[in-house]
Order: C-alpha cells, then structure tokens, then sequence
C-alpha cells in the first residue's frame, strides 16, 4: 500500500526552506548579455541596458500653472485694476513687455512673459472691459512653474536594470527621447510532460486530462521581457525527453518543464538531468509544491516544476518569477507582505510552509482573508478564485479566526 503525502509527517531534514531554494536558483541565474534598441512603444516592461541622463529641462520654461491672467508680483493688492494688454495660450506664446498696469490673459501651460512673475486665477478677479480688478491679494510668484521643476537637465533619471513602467515610458517621453536601450529578452524554452495530457478541442479518452500546464505557464510568461518557445507536450519516454532537452538547451537560456520531476517510473526529466546534465532535485518544504529541479542542460538553466496545476502557478510565482527577472537584468523585489484578518479557521500540518489560497478583501477599515476552499495541488480553481496566498509558517498547526495572518497579494508575485 502507498501512503499518500497528506498522510505522512510532514517534516523532512533533507527539504530545503523556500528561503534557501530561492537562493540556490538565484546565485546561479545572470543577466543574459546584450542588447536591443527600441522604439519607445515598445519598451513597456522591457529592462533598460543603460542608466537614462535627462537632457532637458522639464519644463523647459517658465510657464502658468493655472488659466488666469500673469502681472508682475508688486501689483497684487486687491482693487489694483489692470489692463490686459495680449494673450498667452498653450504653444503661442506672447512675445510683448508688460508695461507697469498692464497684464496679459495667459491659459495653463502657457509661457510666462518675462515681464511677469505671477499668475492670477482667472476665479479671483472681476472682468469689465478691456481690464480686469483683482478681488483679493495675490502673492508674488503665484500659479507659476519653473524651468526644470520636474526634471533638470543631466540628472539620472532612469537606472540600468529599471524595468520601464508607464510613468518611465512618459518621463522618456517628455524628454524627447523616443529609442531606449534595453536587455536582449532571455529566450524561455518551456514544455510540458505527461502521456495523460491530451491537447484542447478533442474529447477526453478514459485517463487523459487536458495540458492546462502549458496554458498556464505562457499566460505567466506573457507577463515578463522574454521571449518564449512552446516545445508542446513530450511523451514520458526516455528518448521524446531528451530530444527535447537537447534541442532546447542548444538555443535556450531557461528552460522551463512541469511534470516528470518526482521518482516515478515515468520521471524522466529527473534521470536524463542527472545522468546528461547538471542538476539538483531538492525537495522544498512548502506545500503546494515540493518537487523542484534547477540546474543547466546544455547552454541553457534549467526549472523543472512539478506537475501539479497549482503546484506549477506556486513554484513559478516564488522561484522562475525572480530567476527570470535575473536572467531580465533586473533585480526579483521580495514580496510585499500584508497582514489580514482571517475570517476562518485554517488547519495544516508542521513541517511544511503553507501557502494556502485566500480571498483578500478591505472590509471595515482592515483587510480580511477567506480561504478559497479546497487546497490540493490539483485544484487549479484555488487559484483562479484566489488574489492572495496565505503564509502559514512551517511550524504551525494552522490558524483560528481572528487570527493576523501573514498574507501575499498575487499582484506581486504573478
Ligand atoms: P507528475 O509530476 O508528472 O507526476 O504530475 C503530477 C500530477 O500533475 C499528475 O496528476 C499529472 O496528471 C498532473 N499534471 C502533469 N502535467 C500536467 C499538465 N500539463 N496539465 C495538467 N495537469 C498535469
Ligand atoms: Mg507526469
């Protein structure tokens, strides 16, 4: 009789922690070498290659901050009646000297006539023919913007190793530069294992399950600057494994697998690794997830994840997401941590770091965490219900209601 997992204590000495297998990966994984030029369109989320100088100043101008009317400073006093003498608007700027009484009409954006040093909001004055009155007192220097108040020509604006979020690709905008250097994208091989794996859009034949891996897998990758191969699903043969292995490690900096990773007869990516290339089997103590092998094939890393749907979303969020923004040329931010009120009891055995799926909420002024029900590896609808994990530590039992929890929001691991 074969004990299920579940059933088994769970503490293993030779598991390593979460802490210590991230560590393992990471002190293997190198920015990939090289470089693209692109154009600015395009450079969302890609990691740029060199640190960014602005070469402007932004503004490059004085300029009014509000639509009003621009004067010189020394004739705010409320009453003071001034005739407007042109108009400054957005792009045409008013080329006349102000002469003493006089102001010009002057819309957001516009150029600040260097006769003028403030701006009047067009709300606090009284208009009446060819003049306006001031109805209050206005302080010198008001509603106007400085050169360089955003940005001063030959500050570093942008680091190497940034990863370009929208604010960048603007502030690259507004310094008219409109190519950015970034890292070459890491080209990510990944292929899925299993003689059970039938492909979509064809009937289920008794003992097969859909490849929902492969699916899972591009969707995460889709998220990051790689470029990404889909080798499909490989047979649990010995040869159909390691063609597959050979071809990918001859083109690829990672390669990426799910399944075929435990001791089972069926397990050839563990025995090829071992005997062709350099890998570690580690058991890691997290629950879902234990499985996990890391090492080269050929020129290429290696992740094979376990084959396990959530086990798959687990270990790619906590382990490949940082090794691929390594490899990216970015450094892996840890995750953000929360706590949150747990609304249930949650049980679980010591041993293993769970990360159970939760439903994360703001509800009266603090965060609440629910479970999203059943926890195996296997229900992948854990994690589609989901939008956090809840971390409970290896030692515990579990967690009553009411309890602070530690919680994961996905948004930072996915
Ligand atoms: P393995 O590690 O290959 O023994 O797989 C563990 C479990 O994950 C088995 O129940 C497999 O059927 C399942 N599994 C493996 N690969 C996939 C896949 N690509 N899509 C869905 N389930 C999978
Ligand atoms: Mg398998």
């Amino acid at each position: 009789m074969t004990i299920s997992p579940s059933c088994m204590d769970e503490t293993d000495p030779s598991a390593l922690t979460v802490e210590q297998a991230l560590q393992r990966i990471l002190e293997r994984c190198e920015p990939v070498a090289g470089s693209d030029s692109v154009d600015l369109n395009d450079a969302l989320d890609r990691i740029l290659a060199t640190t960014v100088t602005a070469r402007l100043d932004v503004p490059p101008a004085r300029n009014s901050a509000m639509d009003g009317y621009a004067f010189s400073g020394n004739e705010g006093r409320a009453g003071t009646r001034l005739r407007v003498a042109g108009v400054s608007a957005a792009g045409h700027p008013w080329d006349g000297t102000l002469k003493a009484g006089e102001c010009v009409r002057i819309l957001t954006g516009a150029v600040v006539p260097e006769s003028a040093d403030t701006v009047v909001m067009q709300e606090r004055v009284t208009v009446r023919d060819d003049g306006i009155t001031l109805d209050a007192d206005c302080a010198p220097g008001s509603n106007v913007r400085h050169p360089g108040e955003d940005t001063r020509a030959g500050t570093e604006i942008l680091s190497r190793g940034r990863r370009l979020t929208p604010a960048d690709i603007g502030l690259l905008a507004s310094q008219g530069i409109g190519e950015v250097r970034v890292v070459r994208r890491p080209r990510v091989v990944f292929f899925t294992t299993g003689d059970e794996l039938a492909p979509l859009g064809q009937p289920l034949r008794h003992g097969q399950i859909h490849d929902s891996n492969r699916y899972t897998l591009r969707a995460l990758l889709s998220r990051y600057p790689v470029e990404f191969v889909d080798f499909g699903v490989v047979a649990d043969t010995e040869q159909a494994v390691r063609e597959a292995l050979v071809r990918a490690g001859e083109t690829a900096d990672l390669i990426l697998t799910t399944g075929g990773v435990s001791v089972g007869d069926a397990d050839f990516v563990t025995r090829l690794l071992q005997q062709e290339g350099e890998v570690g089997f580690w058991k890691v103590a997290m629950k879902p997830g234990r499985p996990l092998a890391f090492g080269r094939f050929g020129q290429a890393l290696f992740l094979g994840l376990p084959g396990n749907p959530v086990s798959v979303m687990a270990t790619f969020s906590l382990f490949a997401r940082p090794a691929l923004l390594r490899l990216c040329g970015t450094e892996p931010e840890a995750p953000w941590a929360l706590r949150a009120r747990l609304l249930e009891d949650l049980r679980k055995s010591p041993g293993r770091t769970d990360f159970q799926r939760g439903i994360l909420e703001r509800a009266r002024g603090e965060w609440t965490v629910r479970s999203t029900g059943g926890q195996g590896s296997h229900q992948l609808r854990s994690m589609s219900l989901a939008n956090a994990y809840i971390v409970l530590p290896s030692e515990s039992r579990g967690a009553t209601a009411g309890d602070e929890v530690d919680v994961i929001p996905f948004q930072s691991v996915f």
